[in-house]
């Protein structure tokens, strides 16, 4: 919603938003970054000094952060490699046939490639999982259409839109973009994602109005947020 700029600080260049809030929020994304979010007319000299006092918790974060990367070992594309669909894991069955094509079939993902090699089944799995995306969003989306409806909102339109470091995403006419990686996450988590960007269709910031309606329509949100950052996707 606002514009975004890059700025230097005591813990390296990072990313400051603006928002009606009254104070700054630091935070430190999974992969280091550091994204700040100040009220409107708050001044960078300030914003750079107070990211200054918080270097040593910063750091603290970066080291937490890159010991859970370590301890994550990278997605296999082999038979017995798990994943995750729907905050589920699964274990992938690989087969060599003619023809392409993933199935589920008794908690296994039986991926059909022409040769067994990491790339083919990478690309099948991942087309098999957009394809969920766009269903199971979809139909997650259909359920607030009525909502809308009855409150003069635009009808939600779902758009399949990876982001870097974002879930999801609202625009005026209605436009829903929801990161398909979501797929791999908990249909609840999924659903607070959709809640979230709903609320933003009446509230386009985070303020106190965004935040009771949301509070309103998922009692749970904190809790699924949070859940929703430990998902490893
Ligand atoms: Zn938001």
């Amino acid at each position: 919603m606002f514009e975004e700029e890059i700025i230097q600080t005591a813990a390296g260049s990072a990313t400051l938003k603006r928002s009606n809030r009254r104070t700054l929020a630091i935070s430190v994304l999974p992969n280091g970054d550091i994204e700040l979010v100040a009220p409107m007319g708050a001044d960078v000299e300030v914003v750079v000094e107070k990211v200054a006092k918080r270097a040593g918790w910063i750091a603290k974060q970066r080291r937490t952060f890159r010991e859970m990367n370590a301890a994550r070992p990278p997605l296999r594309y082999v038979t017995g490699a798990t994943h995750l669909y729907l905050g589920r894991q699964y274990r992938l069955k690989v087969a060599v046939e003619e023809t392409r094509g993933v199935a589920m079939r008794g908690g296994y993902l039986c991926v059909r490639v022409s040769e067994a090699v990491d790339d083919e089944v990478k690309a099948a799995l991942e087309g098999w999982f957009r394809q969920r995306a766009g269903e199971q969003f979809a139909g997650r989306l259909q359920a607030w259409v009525e909502w809308c409806r009855n409150r003069r909102l635009p009808v939600p339109k779902l758009r399949l839109r990876r982001m870097a470091k974002r879930w999801g995403s609202a625009q005026t006419d209605g436009t829903i973009a929801l990161n398909p990686e979501l797929i791999h996450a908990p249909s609840a988590c999924i659903d607070y994602v959709i809640t979230h960007e709903i609320c933003h269709l009446k509230h386009p910031d985070h303020g106190p109005k965004f935040r009771a309606l949301l509070q309103q329509l998922c009692p749970d949100w904190q809790r699924l947020k949070e859940r929703l950052e430990r998902v490893e996707m």
